[in-house]
């Protein structure tokens, strides 16, 4: 949990640069994770690898969280990959929201996002595989190559990753602690070219990206990597 969405905001009052969106969807995409899109407010655009701020009332309080673009673009609407903590004080009730409920949305934030490169090798951990399939599945859209490697010991997203092999990208699923080193090694060696790589998930699955990246000769040091914070109930 990052300590500055810890915070809770006085209820009622929006802070400022929030603006109030209406949920569009919602639908299950795997064990305890559900995709949420939401109307995009006029002007609003973000890459995926971008992430938003969700604000929204428990209890007797406001809880904000970040949450990253899963939608390989943002036209009416953006969406966005929640995997629950059933421990969690927001993603249960983001889980339960309704089609038509209205929710707080800031940003786009970040800049360890998709900027067109032609060949984009993504490595994911848990809630990763969001930002993940969207930007493999942008890349091949403009015509580029894609490889995701992703780790979870209960895999999501399983419909877009394997639409995204079909379509001819790598897709390597790993279980929960499985090294990475030889996937990540793979996956380079498909490319004809040095891909730009993109690390997206919890802290302890950065530093094991991180290290496989660098054991398999890749650039650790032009990754685009986004932390989601520290693992969940440490
Ligand atoms: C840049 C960024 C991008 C992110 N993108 C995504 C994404 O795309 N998808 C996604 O699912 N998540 C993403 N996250 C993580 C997300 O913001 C939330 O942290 C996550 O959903 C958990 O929120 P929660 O309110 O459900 O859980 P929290 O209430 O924050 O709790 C998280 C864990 O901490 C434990 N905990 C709570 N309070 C305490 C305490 N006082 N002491 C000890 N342990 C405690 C809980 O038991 C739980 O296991 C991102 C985070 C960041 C920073």
């Amino acid at each position: 949990m990052a300590e500055c969405d810890r915070k809770p905001l006085r209820s009622g009052a929006l802070p400022t640069g929030m603006e109030t969106v209406a949920v569009t969807d919602r639908r299950a995409v795997g064990p305890d994770a559900v995709a949420l899109s939401l109307a995009a407010p006029a002007g609003f655009d973000a890459s995926p690898g971008q992430f938003v701020k969700l604000t929204l009332d428990v209890g007797d309080e406001q809880l904000s969280r970040f949450y990253t673009v899963s939608s390989p673009r943002v036209e009416e609407s953006l969406e966005v990959t929640v995997e629950i903590d059933p421990e969690g004080d927001l993603g249960p009730r983001l889980a339960r929201l309704e089609v038509g409920e209205e929710i707080g949305l800031d940003g786009p934030f970040g800049t360890a996002a998709y900027e067109g490169e032609p060949r984009t090798l993504v490595l994911a951990g848990g809630p990763g595989v969001g930002p993940a399939v969207a930007i493999a599945e942008r890349t091949l859209e403009d015509g580029g190559r894609a490889a995701v490697v992703y780790r979870d010991s209960a895999p999501i997203h399983t419909d877009r990753l394997a639409a995204l092999r079909e379509r001819g990208a790598t897709v390597l699923v790993l279980d929960g602690d499985a090294p990475l080193a030889d996937a990540v090694a793979d996956a380079i060696a498909g490319f004809e070219g040095s891909p730009q790589v993109f690390v997206y998930g919890f802290a302890p699955f950065l530093d094991d990206a991180t290290a496989a990246l660098s054991a398999a000769g890749g650039d650790a040091d032009g990754a685009k990597v986004e932390s989601f914070g520290p693992a969940p109930g440490t």
